[in-house]
């Protein structure tokens, strides 16, 4: 029987990790600290870990999850001014300063790698190419010409992940993925004709195509941090006219560059189930990054924190045992995504003209901030004040705040479904509550198009 792997109580139990992402890297360290048997298994070779670039992390991340990084990892946040599809309107991000640190991904990768490495197998260029399913448990893997058994496999293969599609089809993993729910994303260093500082701008929406562009200082260089996203594609044509409108508005930017990297963010709404049978899904294989401003990093680390307390509670790990990840995840954050997912359904269907209204009229408020800052109590208690308060602009585009009151409305009330996630593991109530969860975000795309239309 596949499951009386389970029952050696003596010895440690195995656990096999796929990739080297955060999350991965994460969990080989912790659990190999707490004496588990881990093995990793990463594609790419050691030092191709990570990015050569600084990204936003909150500021409290790394000691909730009880990482203590070498001082130089993370530098203050950088001052973001974010302009509407024109360029013209702007928001200043300053208040979110002190919230806020830019970390250093090559740094951050070399520290986690480091550090799993002392307690875990940690073996690279090794590409894993498909799971081992025994009587519908996942009980290992084969990279190769070689098989790894073990009691728990970790997915944490990024978005490419095509493990999930493997898993048994009670597993309820096989969610489908459209380009829509993807970030295609261009990054670059361009040299600037002189190290003095430059004002940080994000562009959104640019020109009308649904993503977004920025031009900042890279930390201490004479190179700007230029990147280019966009939803459901991004052609190579589509990046050499950005960055050229880039070059135009920051007309210090010469011909240079240092390195150019093309990745892929998902934004698909957080995977309803992540665990099932001896295997857990984790980061952005699980959609973990926030589907409005990415944060993978952070919700990715608070994942995996809740796991790996998860597999040190419990001796075996069939899906009742996991189940308490899956749980607690949705109720620290996993619901706070899934609202972002909603509301960022209706933000697509703006118009362009509206949205440079909202950044030019001055109705973002401090209400409308700290319900994007994830102000929870104040979420609950929404009235359509906490959108305006000011009963002119209210008067003067009545038509365009009750499209956003129904936006916010209804992305509270896929808050609250998700809420209703069974505390105990009764796989019919799952079943039910996984197939609430997806329709909802169906009915949700097609209120948008219909009331964002009107
Ligand atoms: C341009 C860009 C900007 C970003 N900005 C931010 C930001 O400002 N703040 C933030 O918090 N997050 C940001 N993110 C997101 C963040 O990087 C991720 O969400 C986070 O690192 C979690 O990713 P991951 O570890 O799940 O996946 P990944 O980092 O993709 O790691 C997956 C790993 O699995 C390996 N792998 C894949 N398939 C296999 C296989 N078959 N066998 C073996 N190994 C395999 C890959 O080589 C890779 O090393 C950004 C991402 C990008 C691309």
């Amino acid at each position: 029987m596949a499951k009386d792997r389970y029952i050696h109580y003596n010895k440690p139990k195995k656990i096999l990790i796929i990739g080297a992402g955060i999350g991965g890297l994460y969990c080989a360290y912790m659990l190999g600290m707490k004496g588990f048997d881990v093995t990793l298994l990463e594609e790419r070779k050691q030092e191709e870990l990570g990015y050569p670039w600084h990204d936003a992390v909150n500021k409290d991340t790394f000691k909730h999850a009880d990482l203590v990084l070498p001082r130089d990892v993370c530098i203050p946040k950088q001052v973001l001014d974010f302009m509407g599809p024109t360029g013209d309107g702007h928001i200043k991000q300053a208040d979110k300063m002190s919230k806020s640190l830019d970390v250093d991904r090559k740094k951050l990768a070399n520290t986690l790698s480091t550090l799993a490495s002392v307690y875990a197998k940690v073996i690279y260029e090794t590409k894993v190419d498909e799971l081992i399913i025994k009587e519908n448990c996942v009980v290992g893997v084969k990279a190769g010409s070689k098989s790894y058994f073990a009691d728990l496999i970790i997915d944490s293969s990024g978005i490419k992940s095509k493990f999930k599609d493997q898993t048994p089809i009670h597993f309820l993993m096989r969610d489908s993925f459209t380009d829509d729910d993807c970030m295609f994303a261009y990054r670059t260093f361009i040299k600037k004709t002189s190290d003095e500082e430059q004002p940080s701008k994000v562009y959104i929406m640019p020109y009308g195509i649904r993503g977004i562009s920025w031009c900042k200082d890279a930390p201490d260089s004479n190179y700007s941090d230029v990147f280019v996203g966009k939803i459901s594609s991004l052609s190579t044509d589509t990046i050499h006219a950005e960055i050229d409108a880039i070059k135009e508005k920051h007309p210090y930017l010469t011909d240079e560059k240092l390195f150019e990297i093309k990745d892929t963010i998902p934004l698909h709404y957080p995977l309803g189930m992540i665990i099932g049978d001896g295997y857990a899904v984790i980061g952005n294989s699980a959609c973990m990054p926030r589907p409005t401003n990415g944060s993978g990093i952070e919700t990715t680390l608070i994942a995996a924190k809740i796991l790996v307390k998860v597999i040190t509670e419990n001796k075996s790990y069939l899906a009742e045992n996991l189940w308490d990840y899956e749980y607690d995840y949705m109720k620290e954050i996993g619901k706070d995504l899934y609202f972002n997912y909603l509301l960022r359904i209706f933000l697509q269907e703006i118009s362009n003209e509206d949205l440079e209204w909202i950044f030019t009229s001055g109705i973002i408020n401090e209400n409308l901030v700290s319900i994007a800052n994830k102000e929870w109590k104040k979420v609950n208690d929404f009235k359509l004040s906490d959108i305006t308060t000011s009963y002119d602009l209210f008067k003067s585009r009545k038509d365009l705040i009750d499209k956003l009151e129904v936006a916010i409305r209804r992305a509270i009330e896929g808050r609250l479904l998700v809420g209703k996630l069974p505390r105990k593991y009764d796989y019919t109530a799952i079943l039910k509550w996984k197939e609430d969860y997806d329709l909802f975000v169906v009915q949700t795309k097609q209120i948008a198009k219909d009331v964002m239309s009107k």
